[in-house]
């Protein structure tokens, strides 16, 4: 089992940005932290959940460094005692909050691995994007992170943007590569309802030439892409945990659990959360719902697809694709060696 915590504050919006996230109620913080430790206490007895069961902890946003870290104190004291030793914790973080004390407060409190939220190191690219760091608040995070103690810092890059050249990701690449990272994730810029960019469908700009050259060249330097948007000389645990259907947690207002067939979803309005955090809706999936989603989780990841999920039909279609050298068949699991592919190979499934 996993566990994720939302963070819903953020110094800015991202013009492209549909997670739940606010930058007007900074003054909710304490009242939010609070109600996030009666959502785990219910949670934690809800999956039944034992002593040093959990796998992996990621806080995620929103913004988690705009949370001072003495804040997050009294609810890892809560999370401790059922997490395995040795695990996997997470923070995501943006440059410009994360800042050296906050980094080491977050570090002491048990923290091993920070994504950082750079998404590019082009001072245009990140004003037309509507970020709140600069490039060189993203190197010094990364730097400062590493020089607190931080062994797996991985950074998050944007491309398919209005303006992308090969010129200009080769720069990002070649920055984010001199940096100690050993880990990366590359999302192509979608356009997302209810965001600023709606109105401005032509600043997510995809060329299948430039992302097969992207992909190569993140490769190049020796990570390796295990899923279609992460690369890394390691695999994120709590990424394979979900790709893997694990069960998770889902903490905090825009946060998602799962447990068997029931998806939890916690308040969105972020007063209404912190009124009654266990307000939670819930999702029924049903087998087929399952099979489907670990379909699309399976064939854009390294982890691929059980032989055993598939239907009749279904396994002949995959024949079919063996056969023409789009699916490779190991120990009983289905691989994609092309993760660009992904969604046509589960489409083509179900034709
Ligand atoms: S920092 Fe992240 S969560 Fe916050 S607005 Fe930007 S993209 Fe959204």
């Amino acid at each position: 089992m996993l566990l994720y915590i939302h963070i819903p504050f953020c110094d800015s919006k991202c013009s492209y940005c549909a997670f739940n996230s606010y930058v007007d109620k900074f003054h909710l913080k304490k009242s939010y932290m609070k109600a996030l430790e009666v959502q785990l206490k219910f949670e934690l007895e809800r999956f039944n959940t034992k002593k040093e069961s959990v796998e992996s902890v990621f806080i995620g946003g929103g913004t988690p460094s705009t949370i001072p870290a003495s804040m997050y104190r009294a609810l890892f004291e809560s999370i401790k005692p059922y997490l395995k030793n040795d695990i996997e914790i997470t923070s995501e973080a943006n440059p410009n909050s994360a800042t050296k004390e906050w980094l080491d407060g977050m570090f002491k409190l048990g923290v091993n691995r920070i994504s950082f939220g750079t998404q590019s190191f082009n001072k245009e690219k990140l004003k037309l994007l509507n970020r709140s760091h600069t490039p060189e608040d993203a190197q010094r995070a990364i730097i400062e992170a590493k020089e607190v103690g931080f062994k797996n810092i991985s950074l998050d890059l944007i491309y398919a943007t209005l303006g992308d050249t090969k010129k200009l990701l080769e720069i990002d690449l070649k920055t984010a590569f001199s940096l100690p990272i050993n880990h990366l994730s590359a999302y192509a810029l979608i356009i997302e309802e209810k965001t600023p960019f709606a109105s401005k469908p032509e600043m997510s700009k995809e060329s299948l030439k430039l992302t097969k050259w992207l992909f190569k060249e993140i490769e190049s330097f020796g990570f390796k892409q295990y899923e279609i948007s992460n690369f890394g000389l390691y695999k994120s645990s709590h990424n394979l945990g979900y790709w893997d259907y694990k069960d998770y947690i889902g903490l905090g207002s825009g946060a998602v659990g799962k447990l068997d067939f029931e998806r939890f979803y916690p308040d969105t309005n972020l007063e209404n959360y912190i009124l009654n955090p266990l307000d939670i809706r819930v999702e029924t999936l049903t087998e087929q719902d399952k099979i489907t989603e670990q379909l699309f989780l399976g064939f854009r990841s390294s982890l691929g697809v059980d032989i055993n999920i598939l239907n009749k039909a279904q396994s002949k279609r995959a024949d079919l694709l063996i056969n023409e050298a789009k699916l490779e068949l190991r120990d009983g699991r289905f691989y994609n060696p092309n993760f660009l592919l992904a969604d046509e190979i589960v489409l083509f499934m179900y034709s």
